[in-house]
């Protein structure tokens, strides 16, 4: 597409956006307000917030621990196997619990586990860092040495694979990768990479946390052994709203939740006292689930499926395209870098940009121009699209008012120290 930097193409594309009414499904209370931190914490559907006055007044109100019986139990199987169609993967493959850190913990210690004899664990730097801190506890508490092989991104901005496919070898027991990296949005061919890990006997875990709900995945088609993923991102389940995870068919029997708790018990409600695990993937559950927060999850998941995984990518596509199209056009020129792929194929829904004085152009884009991107060290501002909602004329804006916070010199009054959440 020939894309023009007037103020009135944005109109134009929106008006030609077949998911355009999508956003109308979210709340969105300040319409001067350009939210680009939907890969950080999604929208609220109206749905969700309805489900859950519902689901407290009815269901907790009135039915009490009866509840349970009513569908709270089956929670976290049904509405996994709804993401579960997102991502490529069978119903009784993909279920939610706990958070993505803790899923990741279950699912890289029970992986070194079952790979005796071998001693690495291999990932790369540009991994989420709780990626790899819980890494690095599955590494002390595997009964063997173990260590990790962080490969190094050679620019910081793309993922290493031809040093991975080095790195990968007869004594690696798991590949553990971001799908889509956190900062620069880099998104790994995940069929390659598999590959890679499997002619070398390894087991490949992927962390879709990134990906999920903006980037089509078929993990089936890709053979990927082990997943896990967030919801509160591109999902929209809500702040800290629980995580899924996936394990392939034919590893659910080989594999052992290392927490094993009495949700993951084969008919729990026997109370034996020596564990004897669930055949099904039930068995990664340990305690508890929340209720309310594993519903809200639910209502995202619907919208997503509704609009199609092929869809969003195509608008996402098209509108990460017209940002960075913007950024050549006005903010190269203001010292801008593109921090992100520049090919479409590469890069998922994020575009992060990156400035000397990154941080305080953050602070003045917040505080005085009404856009909400984040910032990732050392200097990168993270604009994230979130093709269900985010509209062209936000891209047109958010731009617009970056180039202002530059010109007009608005973040000069700001100091460099950062400050706490990014
Ligand atoms: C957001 C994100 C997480 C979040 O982990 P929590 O356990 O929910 O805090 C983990 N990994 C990646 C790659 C992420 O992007």
């Amino acid at each position: 597409m020939n894309f023009r930097p007037d103020a009135a193409f944005p109109q134009t594309l929106d008006q030609q956006d077949e998911l355009a009414a999508f956003r109308r499904r979210f709340v969105v209370n300040e319409p001067n307000l350009i939210y680009l931190d939907g890969n950080s914490l999604g929208r609220l559907p109206h749905e969700t917030a309805t489900l859950l006055q519902k689901m407290v007044a009815e269901q907790w109100g009135n039915r009490l621990i009866r509840g349970w019986n009513e569908g709270w139990m089956a929670l976290s199987e049904r509405i996994g196997g709804k993401i579960g169609q997102l991502i490529g993967a069978d119903e009784d493959e993909v279920i939610i619990a706990d958070s993505t850190s803790v899923n990741l913990f279950k699912l890289a210690l029970a992986a070194v586990r079952f790979q005796h004899g071998r001693h690495k664990i291999v990932t790369d730097n540009l991994n989420f860092p709780s990626d790899l801190y819980i890494l690095q506890g599955v590494a002390q508490l595997a009964e063997r040495p173990l260590h990790i092989e962080m490969v190094p991104s050679p620019d910081g901005i793309y993922g290493p694979v031809e040093a991975l496919a080095q790195a990968i070898d007869q004594d690696t027991a798991l590949v553990a990768l971001s799908h889509t990296v956190f900062k620069s949005a880099y998104t790994y061919d995940m069929a390659a990479v598999t590959r890679l890990a499997h002619n070398a006997g390894a087991l490949m875990l992927w962390d879709m946390s990134h990906s999920v709900g903006s980037v089509p995945a078929d993990l089936h088609a890709a053979e990927a052994d082990l997943a896990v993923g967030c919801t509160y991102k591109y999902l929209n389940g809500g702040p800290g709203s629980p995580a899924f995870l996936y394990i392939r068919r034919d590893w659910q029997k080989k594999l052992g939740n290392p927490i094993t708790g009495w949700m993951g018990q084969h008919h729990m409600f026997d109370f034996k006292l020596a564990y004897q695990r669930d055949p099904s993937l039930r068995h990664f559950l340990t305690g508890t689930p929340p209720v309310l927060a594993t519903a809200a999850i639910e209502p995202g998941v619907n919208l997503l499926l509704a609009a199609g995984m092929d869809q969003l990518r195509a608008k996402s596509i098209q509108q990460t395209e017209y940002l960075i199209y913007l950024w050549e056009q006005w903010l190269r020129p203001l010292g801008f870098r593109l921090n992100s792929p520049r090919e479409f194929h590469w890069r998922g829904s994020h575009v992060s940009l990156g400035h000397d004085e990154g941080w305080r152009i953050d602070q003045a884009l917040i505080h005085d121009m009404n856009v909400i991107p984040d910032f990732r060290q050392p200097d990168s501002i993270r604009l994230g699209i979130a093709p269900l909602y985010t509209s062209y004329h936000d891209i047109y804006e958010a731009m617009r008012r970056l180039r202002m916070a530059v010109t007009e010199g608005l973040y000069k009054k700001y100091t460099v120290t950062t400050t706490a959440v990014t």
